[in-house]
């Protein structure tokens, strides 16, 4: 039945993002699938969609959804780091802060660090690595008691590795969109994590990943699924191959939700993040927003 419900989707993926009359014309334009977004191909064997077949969620299904919105008691995101981030294999703090105040048009409180010690939350030495381990359920449950009054929504990160319970050997993140609580640790996306060789270019690779990871689950807090659609943040990804091949923005299905949710002016959030895509070095999505931003002023390619 999910695999039917799939195809279905899949044929129906140019409705996906829904009917464009009666928009403010430059919503309108924004939201059009141009040549700028791919569709997302048949997945290869392990592939998320292989192991997953869902069904995707077309803009109106996730209006009919009744997504919480950012509103105005709760309208800035808070980003809690569990324990350190070494300077030599950890993303840049203020540079994640940035990115997810671009990538949402929202304000984003970076916490000071928690330290894990004091803050006592329950952990193991993985049976398998010997390496040490945070509780992730542990870890929602501290989120939970400490939700700021005026947070839409609270993710813990971390560099250390996490497991949500006793019979798995790690998980790279939990959470809850319910509660609007996460948990991710960036910890297996350092390419030292895995013994790698460390390139002279692994830090800009080591925050390329964490910025899609931040944003792709902040993006499920906003009741945002994974999306079947196109090459987008929102596919699922089964192993770092298939996340790294995914894209750092969103396609037109998953840009109209998230507008939908902040209500950002789509041109002003590209140019946001392109200034931050050219000071970190990001390449490729640098191109990829001149390449829409001309589109948007109605520019010729
Ligand atoms: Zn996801
Ligand atoms: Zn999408």
């Amino acid at each position: 039945m999910a695999e039917r419900e799939n195809l279905q989707a899949l044929a129906s993926s140019d409705n996906a993002v829904g009917a464009l009359e009666g928009l403010p014309a430059h919503l309108a334009r924004a939201f059009q699938s141009t040549n700028h977004f791919d569709p997302l191909p048949p997945p290869g064997p392990g592939d998320w969609l292989a192991e997953h077949p869902e069904p995707g969620q077309t803009f109106e299904q996730f209006l009919r959804a009744r997504p919480r919105r950012p509103d105005a008691p709760r309208k800035k995101l808070y980003l809690l780091p569990l324990g350190e981030f070494p300077r030599d294999r950890s993303p840049r703090l203020d540079l994640l802060r940035e990115f997810a105040a671009a990538f949402f048009s929202l304000e984003v409180v970076l916490l000071p660090v928690l330290d894990l010690e004091a803050a006592a939350i329950d952990g193991r030495r993985n049976p398998h690595t010997g390496q040490f381990q945070l509780d992730a359920r542990g870890v929602l449950r501290l989120l939970s008691r400490r939700f700021p009054d005026d947070a839409f929504a609270l993710l813990g990160i971390t560099m250390v590795d996490l497991y949500p319970d006793p019979t798995w050997n790690f998980v790279f993140g939990l959470a809850s969109p319910a509660d609007r609580v996460g948990v991710f640790s960036f910890a297996r996306y350092d390419p030292g994590f895995y013994g790698e060789t460390v390139s002279e270019n692994a830090s800009n690779l080591l925050l390329r990943r964490s910025c899609k990871v931040l944003a792709h689950e902040i993006g499920h807090m906003f009741g945002l699924k994974h999306c079947v659609f196109f090459n987008c943040l929102m596919n699922g990804s089964n192993h770092l191959a298939e996340s790294d091949a995914r894209p750092l923005h969103l396609c037109p299905v998953d840009l109209r939700k998230l507008q939908h949710g902040v209500g950002f002016d789509p041109e002003a959030r590209y140019r946001r993040l392109l200034e931050f895509s050219r000071n970190v070095g990001f390449d490729e999505q640098s191109t990829w927003l001149e390449k829409r931003l001309r589109y948007l002023e109605g520019i010729p390619d």
